[in-house]
């Protein structure tokens, strides 16, 4: 069974093909990125046996990208199909579901008015993947599409982890925490009880997704209980431009006495803080590393605050977890950065937790960077959200 996975952001839109019968390995991927400049987007492309192609089409119209992408799998150094007819199902990333939509689900109208009533609590995502159902519609017809939440995951969060501690109205209103990063933190948590010969919901985990954007789940009963992200992604652990969790009182003095206004508050946290805030230079944590080296101490600082916010925060899931079987690093960073592995886990030998003596290793494979004698694992997990949302389909069609 083939297929097709959108993956649809405000200034990217991702996208795999996955052969179902032949695993995990997508047959093609591509992305555009419509930042390349004000009148042109550019398409990257691969295929599965090695073959690359990379190409500028002059438009920013999304359809007619989202459509030239597309043809690629049938008309291009990338070719993987014989027609577009061979995609049985479209997967999307859906960033927020609310509170109506727990799991994933098959598009329907009535899903896509859900997530356009929801393009409040997440501007620069839920318009991008509604644009990216539509534009599917478009150029496949009828081919079955299944939306997959990046908030489902942490849905069933009892109400003490869920609910904010503002007025009653709040949770009427649905102003509480939801959690994103979903899709990932499913993923690995199931991959690490698979690795770890385990079930899932006999293990308790935290899951830290450390990428552009970064976000911690605490696991139990195989479901998230707690978690940093928030009623919006930018809650919780120090990112490469969020600011994560800030004293509120911050925004009402910038209000009150320097007069911000709400769009300038959410490109200040959004857009201008974190690494890059601090730093002066990047969201890229492989820059800042660099430059901290380098000898600047912005960017020392940027470097010691992010594995400062990711202790304290993995304190916080403990908290409520009641023990902890294995911390799980995944994305970017998390998959990456030896220095954090080894930053985020020096202070927990009060858990019995070790790392493996010697230097450590990335590696392509999955792997329990724990010293054997370690009595809390630690995975380093390659997430494949794109994966997980092809299973999804798969499982709902077949329902
Ligand atoms: P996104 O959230 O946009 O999908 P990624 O998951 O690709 O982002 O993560 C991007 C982050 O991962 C960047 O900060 C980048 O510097 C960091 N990263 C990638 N490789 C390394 C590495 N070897 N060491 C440290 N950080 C890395």
């Amino acid at each position: 069974m083939k297929i097709l996975v959108l993956n649809a952001g405000s200034s990217s839109h991702k996208a795999a093909l996955f052969d179902f019968e032949q695993g995990q390995t997508a047959l093609w991927r591509a992305q555009l990125d419509w930042t390349h400049t004000d009148e042109a987007v550019e398409l990257k492309a691969e295929t599965a046996d090695g073959r690359e192609h990379q190409d500028v089409l002059a438009t920013q119209d999304k359809v007619q990208g989202l459509s030239w992408m597309l043809n690629q799998l049938v008309d291009s150094p990338v070719q993987v199909l014989p027609s577009l007819d061979a995609i049985q199902a479209v997967g999307h990333r859906v960033v927020h579901g609310g509170r109506d939509y727990q799991q994933s689900t098959p598009v329907t109208p009535a899903v896509k008015d859900a997530i356009k009533a929801l393009f409040p609590l997440a501007p620069s995502h839920n318009p991008a993947n509604l644009q990216g159902i539509e534009a599917m519609e478009k150029i496949l017809g009828s081919v079955p599409q299944v939306a997959v939440f990046d908030t489902a995951f942490h849905a069933q969060m009892p109400a003490a982890a869920s609910t904010f501690a503002g007025p009653y109205e709040w949770v009427e209103k649905g102003i509480q925490r939801y959690g994103f990063h979903g899709i990932s933190h499913r993923y690995v948590a199931h991959r690490a009880a698979d690795l770890m010969g385990r079930d899932l919901k006999d293990l308790k985990l935290i899951t830290c997704h450390l990428g552009n954007g970064c976000s911690l789940a605490a696991v139990r009963d195989g479901m998230s209980v707690d978690t940093t992200m928030g009623f919006t992604p930018l809650d919780g652990l120090m990112m490469g431009s969020r600011s994560g969790t800030v004293d509120p009182g911050v925004l009402i003095h910038l209000m009150r006495h320097e007069h911000y206004t709400a769009d300038q508050l959410d490109t200040l946290l959004n857009k201008e803080s974190g690494l890059k805030g601090i730093s002066g230079l990047t969201n890229d944590m492989r820059q800042v590393s660099k430059v901290a080296e380098q000898g600047s101490d912005r960017a020392q600082l940027a470097a010691d605050m992010f594995i400062h916010s990711l202790r304290r925060h993995i304190g916080a899931m403990l908290g409520n977890l009641g023990g902890l079987d294995a911390l799980v690093f995944t994305a970017g960073i998390g998959e990456n950065s030896t220095a954090i592995w080894q930053a985020a886990c020096a202070n927990w030998d009060c858990l019995g937790l070790a790392l493996q003596s010697g230097e450590l290793q990335r590696a392509k494979a999955d792997q329990d960077i724990a010293a054997p004698e370690s009595k809390v694992r630690v995975w380093v997990i390659h997430t494949q959200e794109e994966w997980a949302i092809a299973q999804d389909c798969v499982k709902i069609l077949a329902a």
